[in-house]
């Protein structure tokens, strides 16, 4: 999958993409990202990519040319269809479900704003705008790199183990289970005095169908307790919908 970057600071994606499961993808070319400079597509002296509004008022607009100049030729260079994507506090809100949708196509374009974002006219060459929440960032780096990494990860390949991506939450409607990992007790200290903490015995158990089914009450419980607005939309198996119809009981119990 390709991606194309258009930003002015272009060294801003150099970390987040130069380390770890992104830097691999891109070594073994499983995802294929270029960042563009857009002052590389100015033509005036001083490379100015930005000017003051039209009608007054405080900070600067991304001057539309140059952003056009720069879809010309990613379109030239790169071809097919191209997705374009703005990034912008203003459009639909970035989801798990956007990320698997859009990692399905072959190219995206996204588009950093800067200041106070760009000339409306850009939108013309736009085929999508996506926010990452309801907060307004700087610039559209972090955006798109947030939206970049949530969509290569749903790439085949990309991350080692697929079925650890099918349990993310999210993925099924549902949020993740509780991990625990080596050493099996720890000693903390908190105010309350120090504790000793373990890991739930079903863990260490070697009960395959025990741990399977604690995982999904972990699960459901979390997504009921933190997001039951998830849970409307949840794609649930049997044993998970009897799972939930007992956490709603006991619950409803306890009321
Ligand atoms: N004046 C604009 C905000 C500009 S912020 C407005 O109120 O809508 C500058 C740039 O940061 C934007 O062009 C966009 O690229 C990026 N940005 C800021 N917040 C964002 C968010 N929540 N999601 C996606 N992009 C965002």
């Amino acid at each position: 999958m390709r991606f194309d970057l258009v930003t002015i600071f272009p060294r801003l994606c150099d970390g987040p993409l130069g380390e770890g499961i992104l830097r691999r993808a891109i070594e073994r070319g499983i995802v294929d990202v270029h960042v563009h400079d857009l002052r590389d597509h100015t033509t005036d002296r001083h490379r100015s990519v930005d000017d003051v509004p039209y009608g007054g008022g405080p900070g600067m607009v991304l001057k539309p040319d140059p952003i056009f100049r720069a879809l010309d030729a990613i379109g030239a260079e790169r071809g097919t269809a191209l997705t374009v994507i703005l990034t912008s506090p203003q459009g639909r809100r970035f989801t798990q479900a956007e990320a698997e949708r859009l990692s399905r196509l072959e190219h995206i374009v996204l588009l950093c704003g800067r200041y106070e974002g760009f000339d409306e006219r850009v939108r013309e060459r736009v085929t999508e705008e996506l926010s990452i929440g309801d907060y307004v960032l700087t610039g559209g780096e972090l955006p798109a790199l947030v939206v970049l990494d949530a969509v290569a990860r749903f790439v085949p390949g990309v991350v080692g183990d697929e079925q650890s991506v099918a349990q993310d939450s999210f993925s099924r409607g549902l949020l993740d289970h509780p991990h625990y990992t080596r050493p099996a007790t720890i000693r903390s200290a908190s105010r309350s005095g120090e504790r000793e903490l373990g890991v739930p015995d079903v863990l260490m158990s070697g009960n395959h169908a025990e741990i399977r089914r604690w995982r999904k009450r972990e699960a459901l419980s979390r997504t009921l307790e933190r997001r039951p607005d998830l849970l409307d939309d949840a794609s649930l198996d049997d044993e998970e919908a009897q799972i939930l119809r007992e956490l709603k009981g006991a619950r409803h119990g306890r009321d």
